[in-house]
């Protein structure tokens, strides 16, 4: 984790476009991996209450980290 500000990095106009087109690839990558996976869960996981509960937190969990380290390498790239 840096603050820092490298030289010759972006301008405010082009550091809040990189960042919004990594959200968005973020989002989309996550949505495209997570709905497999919503899928798998359900047909493999028993039909309990708990298998659910566990199911569809990893779903949530997985969602968010996708999310997060997709939006990560995105800005790596397109910065
Ligand atoms: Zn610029």
């Amino acid at each position: 984790m840096t603050a820092a500000i490298p030289v010759g990095g972006l301008c405010e106009d082009c550091h809040r476009r990189v960042k919004r087109r990594a959200a968005q690839i973020a989002r989309w990558v996550a949505i495209g991996t997570t709905i497999p996976l919503a899928v798998y869960v359900t047909l493999t996981l028993p039909r309990t209450r708990e298998a659910r509960i566990v199911g569809a937190t990893a779903v949530v969990i997985w969602y968010v980290l996708t999310s997060l380290i997709v939006r990560r390498v995105a800005w790596e790239w397109l910065k």
